[in-house]
């Protein structure tokens, strides 16, 4: 099958005819139609985490095709159904975290696209158990951003609190920050969205935000503050400079929701002003099995709406390049069939 495939550490990805996965027992084969550019893969492929991925690494994990073969033992999905592969590629499901609904915290988890083979790929074997059931009707293009940027920024704004009489700042309107805008509208909240290209404000406001602020030409912690400060900022731009702005747009009591994983791995926040403001700071790492349906069940009653460009998996490199350029409307998906 053809794959894309990091060898080496920054070393651009390479196109190559690799062995197609067989299911083992609990596990499915998927036949991959539409996978997802996450900024992650960005990150996993040039190793600027402290954790780093395995190599050589077929990266992806925001994967959606059909049950091609399932292995002996597969209950929850059969051949023919249409599947996402996301970032939460196992779980124990026996530790606190497993059975507190916070598999996301095991640390016995596998990572698609990154400690296990992801969804660059023609077929991506995965864990049946951990695969999101598509509902029919929703196009596969569609629920490949779900996968991740979806569920990650929906569980966000859960973690954040958000409520209906709520100001959320978004930071970020990219693959996440699209979708998280549209939760937190979804939440009763009134959204600021905050970038620094035009064409993401504008989109941004396509989608609902009520307010946008161009950080490039005003400053968003003025800007919002203006607006009273908001209750929750959830920072998904890939900036140490847009979290500590985020940081300070927060109003008394507000919550800083970190998603974003920079590789300048740093915030500097001051301990006086935190205590007396009562200020809430949050990690937020994607989202469980239930939160993924809950995405995709919105998503099928056309609550949300996912803005996406097609690619080919042979151009991956330069559509590294075009995200972190800032060229890309939302997500780009690659498509296979
Ligand atoms: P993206 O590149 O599509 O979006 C980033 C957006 O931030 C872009 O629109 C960019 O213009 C904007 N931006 C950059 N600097 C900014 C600044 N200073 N102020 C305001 N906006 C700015 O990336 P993505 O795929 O949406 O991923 C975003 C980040 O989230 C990545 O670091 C990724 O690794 C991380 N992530 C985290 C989780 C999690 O579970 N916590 C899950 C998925 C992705
Ligand atoms: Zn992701
Ligand atoms: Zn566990």
């Amino acid at each position: 099958m053809r794959a894309a495939i990091v060898r080496q550490f920054k070393a651009p990805l390479l196109i190559e005819d690799v062995p197609k996965p067989t299911p083992g027992p609990g596990e499915v084969v998927v036949e991959i139609e539409a996978s997802g550019l996450c900024h992650t893969d960005i990150h996993a492929c040039r190793g600027e985490w402290p954790l780093k991925a395995k190599l050589p690494l077929i990266p992806g994990h925001e994967g959606v095709g059909i049950v091609e073969r399932a292995g002996p033992g597969v209950r929850n999905v059969k051949e023919g159904d249409r599947v996402c592969v996301p970032w939460l590629g196992h779980a124990c499901g026996t530790c606190e975290y497993c059975v507190s609904g916070w598999e996301t915290l095991c640390e016995a988890q596998r990572n698609t696209g990154f400690s296990v083979d992801g969804s660059y790929a023609e077929y991506a074997k995965a864990d049946a158990a951990f695969v999101g059931a598509v509902p029919a009707g929703v196009d596969p293009r569609e629920a490949a951003p779900i996968t991740c940027a979806g569920v990650t920024t929906y569980k966000a704004v859960k973690v954040a609190g958000t409520r209906s009489s709520d100001l959320v700042a978004v930071f970020g309107i990219g693959g996440l920050g699209h979708l998280a805008l549209q939760y937190a509208k979804i939440a009763g909240g009134t959204v600021v969205a905050v970038d620094l290209v035009d064409a993401k404000l504008d989109l941004a406001r396509q989608l609902g935000a009520d307010y946008v602020v161009n950080a490039t030409r005003e400053d968003p912690v003025e800007a919002i503050r203006k607006l009273g400060g908001a209750d929750q900022a959830i920072c998904v731009a890939v900036s140490p400079k847009a979290f500590a702005q985020a940081y300070g747009s927060l109003r008394r009591g507000g919550t800083l929701a970190l998603v974003a994983l920079p590789a300048e791995n740093r915030l500097e926040l001051p301990i006086f002003e935190t205590v007396l403001h009562g200020i809430h700071v949050v990690g937020s790492i994607v989202g469980t099995r239930v939160d993924l349906a809950e995405c995709l069940d919105l998503h099928a009653r056309k609550r949300t709406r996912v803005v996406y460009e097609t690619r080919r998996l042979e151009d991956v490199n330069a559509c590294f390049s075009e995200l972190e350029q800032g060229k890309v409307s939302a997500r780009l998906v690659f498509t296979f069939t």
